[in-house]
């Protein structure tokens, strides 16, 4: 793979200069957030982004406020030349990627933060994780004047927040979400799976295994959420290296716990630690 045709920048004022020309020619610019180490669920976000915009922004930033004291900010994987590649691939044009120093200067004291979904499911373990993501977010939006920023649905509650974000601050900008992308076996691809030894990998199938149980609950006619709920708990416990963070059922729109019978649309969200890995996985279903 020819990394030729992309441009690889780390200057936020570079990446503007060339988005607000591509918007003076009438190109549409799509933008695909990341933390890089991308595998094909990164891909597939890039992919739709190439496919629906004249120009693609890829940003590959491991972004350290969004990441609490004690969490993998140093030890997340890395390894921007196979980025590259994936990205040229795909025919993105531009890969940005700043260094924190470019993204956070000396004086920098503005934060974009969103209540109350915010604090529910991952936020609970993560109490500052959401605003950090917030704050990026927001700064990747003004630097790449993107007409449509792409999302992965395995962060069901990230997507949620950005949505709510973009409508309350009236972004001028159209937000997609993408399917989940599993490996053969089940298991959500993520850039953290790198962390499992093989034992912890298999130990790992828990996930998917147990969201499968709810979701036939469900397909079956099951709507008492409880029931479903302690269904998914019971397979997670019968793994002895699996520790459960969370298994919610929430109303999709305002990610509040579902306690009793489910009538609207609901988000299965689970995040459980295999080792010293914390791994989260969740399905979307329609009653
Ligand atoms: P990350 O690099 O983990 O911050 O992810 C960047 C984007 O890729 C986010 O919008 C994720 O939801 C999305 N993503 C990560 N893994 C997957 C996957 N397995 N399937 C679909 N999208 C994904």
């Amino acid at each position: 793979m020819s990394n030729d045709n992309i441009k690889i920048i780390s200057n936020p004022d570079e990446v503007q200069k060339i988005s607000r020309k591509w918007k003076t020619e009438g190109l549409t610019i799509g933008l695909v957030p990341t933390m890089g180490y991308l595998h094909e669920g990164h891909q597939s976000l890039i992919h739709k982004s190439c496919a629906q915009n004249d120009r693609t922004i890829v940003s590959v930033f491991v972004n350290p406020i969004q990441f609490a004291p004690g969490e993998d900010l140093a030890t997340y994987p890395r390894d921007l030349d196979a980025d590259a590649a994936l990205c040229a691939s795909e025919g993105a044009d531009i890969l940005f990627h700043p260094q924190p120093s470019d993204m956070y200067g000396e004086y920098f004291s503005t934060h974009v933060e969103v209540d109350d979904i915010t604090q529910v499911l991952c936020g609970k373990t993560r109490p500052t994780h959401f605003k950090g993501v917030t704050t990026v977010v927001s700064k990747l939006f003004n630097i790449s004047k993107a007409d449509r920023a792409y999302f992965g649905e395995k962060d069901a509650q990230q997507l949620a927040v950005i949505k709510r974000m973009v409508e309350d601050l009236n972004f001028d900008i159209e937000i997609t979400g993408c399917p989940i992308v599993r490996e053969a076996d089940g298991l959500a691809k993520s850039s953290r799976n790198k962390y499992l030894n093989p034992e912890e990998r298999k130990a790992a199938l828990v996930l998917s295994r147990s969201l499968s149980i709810g979701k036939q609950l469900l397909d079956n006619g099951e709507r008492n959420a409880n029931v479903i709920r302690n269904s998914i708990t019971q397979e997670i416990k019968k793994e002895q290296l699996a520790e459960i963070d969370y298994v919610s059922i929430v109303d999709s729109v305002t990610l509040k716990d579902v306690d009793e019978k489910i009538t609207a649309p609901v988000l299965t969200a689970i995040a459980v630690k295999i080792g010293s890995t914390r791994l989260i996985d969740n399905f979307s279903y329609t009653v």
